[in-house]
């Protein structure tokens, strides 16, 4: 495929200045970066196509041969005219690096070119153990949750009052260092200074030099109704503070939700055992069962047997996200009467008696297990 002029790539003519070709990378580097992009193959080419374009052209060296041999010129895989050593890649990867720079850590330095990183404080989780009432339910409550306050002996400076912090001689006080990684020219934390650009000689004694000391405060949270466990609550700012003026973190409620003692929770449904005596399961009637909000009652059929799954619809818990309630599944589990007296014991001999007579009739399960049983020894 034939290669695009690189002054048509960056959309600029022959005669551009530096700063011409600078401007028209940086909007298509903006429009086209994979970061942006992340699924558009279209993109990534037209990103390369640019990078490269302009990676050419930033260097004076390079733009001359192009100019004059076109893409034969400086395409190394195609012989003519190249002669450019070690030494120029440094420079246009230099010019690349800054570019970077200028574009994705714009924000990250707040303004302050020059001047140390500014850094957002670190995000803080906090694990709030809830009932399973109090999830479907919401609540408030309050939590304590470390704070931060300027030290009162230093005012911050995390210097020993009467002494002064000084600039950081290895970063030179930008709070960050230059490191070349082949074509990357990559900026890193000074790691004298840790990005603050200054050095405490005689740290305060109060904060030992932090210029913060740690606290408690009492955040009120404010749990919504039909949150599930594993979710988290953010509390905006409420992280550890940033650095160098920079933005503090955020707070993170995680919810855990205790075991409860009837329901297993299952998304918004509920599920529970229903356990029931075997004359009920048999006669049927109504059943009384708890809810996360008061009793409900509904009819068992005759013949019921252990096993089966009564479904209350709206019996849930609402979903936070969804916002309707998910359903209650009762599963029934017949009970073996325990405990008998002589005259239940006789009761039930006589109901053995009068049901095993009728045979399939009452007894549907045992009577095909019987068969299959049958079946399998012949
Ligand atoms: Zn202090
Ligand atoms: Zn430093």
């Amino acid at each position: 495929m034939a290669k695009r002029d690189f002054y048509e790539v960056l959309g600029v003519a022959k005669n551009a200045s530096d700063e011409e070709i600078k401007k028209a990378y940086r909007k298509l580097a903006m429009k086209y970066h994979p970061d942006r992009n992340p699924d558009s193959k279209g993109s990534e080419e037209k990103f390369k196509e640019a990078k490269e374009a302009y990676e050419m052209l930033s260097e004076p060296a390079k733009r001359e041969a192009y100019d004059r041999y076109g893409h034969a010129g400086v395409d190394p895989n195609m012989g003519g005219g190249g002669g450019f050593g070690g030494a120029g890649a440094g420079g246009f990867a230099d010019a690349f690096g800054d570019i970077f720079g200028d574009i994705f850590g714009g924000a990250a330095r707040g303004g302050r070119a020059g001047g140390p990183q500014v850094y957002r404080g670190a995000d803080l989780r906090y694990n709030l153990e809830i009932t399973l009432e109090q999830a479907a339910h919401g609540f408030d409550t309050t939590i304590r949750v470390p704070s931060w306050d300027a030290c009162e002996t230093c005012h911050g400076s995390g210097a020993k009052p009467g002494t002064n912090p000084t600039t950081c001689t290895t970063c030179g006080g930008h709070g960050q260092v230059r490191m070349q990684q082949g074509f990357f020219s990559i900026q890193q934390t000074c790691s004298k200074c840790h990005g603050t650009g200054k050095i405490i000689p005689t740290p305060c004694p109060t904060c030992a030099g932090a210029g913060r000391i740690k606290r408690n405060k009492t955040l009120e949270v404010k749990i919504p109704a039909g949150i599930d466990d594993g979710m988290r609550i953010r509390s905006s700012g409420n992280g550890e503070p940033g650095m160098n003026g920079g933005p503090p973190g955020d707070l993170y409620v995680e919810i855990h939700i205790k075991a409860h003692p009837v329901f297993q929770r299952d998304g918004d449904d509920l599920h529970c055992e229903m356990p029931i005596s075997f004359a009920k399961a048999a006669l049927g009637g109504e059943i009384e069962v708890p809810t996360l909000s008061g009793k409900a009652s509904f009819t068992i059929p005759e013949g019921t047997q252990s096993g089966k799954t009564f479904r209350l619809r709206s019996k849930g818990i609402k979903g936070v996200r969804s916002g309707y309630a998910g359903d209650m599944f009762c599963h029934v589990v017949v009970e073996t009467p325990v405990k008998l007296t002589e005259k239940q014991k006789e009761l039930l001999r006589e109901l053995e008696r009068s049901t095993t007579e009728g045979g399939a009739k009452h007894n549907p399960q045992s009577k095909s297990w019987k068969d299959k049983v049958k079946e399998f020894f012949e």
